[in-house]
């Protein structure tokens, strides 16, 4: 079995965007009141909807994708802790339409109500409810709710801890995860993500925060950022910095994604972390949605790369299949092995 430990719903039916355009319309006249109820969406549409995920992962040879809302439209720097609220339960609700539907392809990971500077108690009920009420089996964290300005404190501290306490309690990971930059130096997906994955790295690796949780799982997407190219360095700062070896550091908590578009970038990604810290995935239909001319695929057709990179069976199962079950223990509960 192949499971994607990375999609999102990019192809959502019209209705959910036009509540948000019409969301965040209100937020700029004071006259008017922000809608509450999304537009009917059928069955049909949402099944016509997903017909793109389920045509790659049939091509592709995949199975399941755990399925989140859109990413880049999270966008928490938009309104207050009710728009977001609002928002973020409607796009986990069509995630659970899609799931429902849908059931041997998907399987759900949830949006949280994050805002800049606001108490994490929305992010705790919202996760209790899709864990417990949706079958959802994760989330996505977005270390930077400020869209690209960094005014959240670091992963590491104390902030985030009642909600870890969650994580823990719920057994589910965090993958951690930014949305759309409104910071104009960062352009979203080819800098901003790969900053946030790049961040969040180093910021586990300064402080003792598995230590706290030590059954804490977070996934940093997109291949780990910069961080396999630069192993050597974050080697040898932990080495300065008097801490744990990074295999040690990672070995329970730590997990990389396999979204990365080419053959030597996942060469070199499972050259230098372990096979059983690295989860595949590819992110589709997402970030970069077209065909490599070097070699005539989707350039996030990435089972292709895993398939063809220089590692045993052994590996490529625990990377295909055994690493999501451990990291995402619930999926038990949906997709049999
Ligand atoms: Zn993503």
């Amino acid at each position: 079995m192949v499971i994607d430990c990375h999609g999102h719903y990019t192809t959502a039916p019209k209705q959910l965007q036009a509540f948000r355009d019409e969301q965040i319309a209100a937020l700029k006249d004071p006259k008017a009141a922000p809608p509450k109820v999304l537009a009917s969406i059928t069955d049909d549409q949402i099944r016509e909807s997903v017909q793109p995920q389920l045509t790659f992962q049939n091509d592709r040879g995949t199975d399941v994708t755990i399925f989140s809302p859109r990413a880049s439209a999270m966008a928490h720097h938009i309104g207050d802790a009710t728009t977001s609220l609002d928002w973020t339960r409607h796009c986990n609700d069509l995630i659970y339409r899609v799931c429902s539907l849908f059931p041997e392809n998907f399987v759900g990971v949830c949006q949280l109500p994050q805002t800049p500077g606001a108490p994490l108690a929305n992010c705790i009920d919202e996760l209790e409810r899709s864990v417990n009420e949706l079958g959802f089996i994760g989330c996505n964290l977005n270390p930077d709710p400020s869209g690209g300005h960094w005014t959240a404190p670091p992963l590491t501290d104390r902030f985030w801890y009642p909600f870890y306490e969650k994580l823990v309690e719920l057994d589910v990971p965090a993958m951690v995860h930014v949305s759309a930059s409104c910071n104009a130096n960062f352009h979203a997906t080819g800098a901003h993500y790969l900053n946030a994955d790049t961040t969040a790295f180093m910021q586990f690796l300064q402080a003792d925060l598995f230590k706290d949780f030590p059954t804490l799982r977070m996934i940093i997407p997109h291949g780990g950022g910069a961080v396999p190219y630069h192993w050597g360095r974050y080697r040898g700062l932990a080495q300065d910095m008097k801490r744990p070896l990074l295999t040690d550091l990672i070995r329970d908590n730590v997990f990389f994604d396999t979204c990365v578009y080419h053959q030597p970038g996942i060469d070199l990604l499972l050259k230098v972390v372990p096979a059983d810290n690295i989860l595949f995935g590819s992110e589709m239909v997402g970030a970069v949605r077209g065909i490599d001319p070097e070699t005539g695929n989707y350039y996030d057709d990435t089972k292709r790369y895993v398939d063809a990179a220089a590692i045993d069976d052994s590996a490529k199962r625990r990377i295909f299949e055994g690493n999501a079950r451990k990291v995402f223990p619930r999926i038990g509960r949906v997709v049999a092995a």
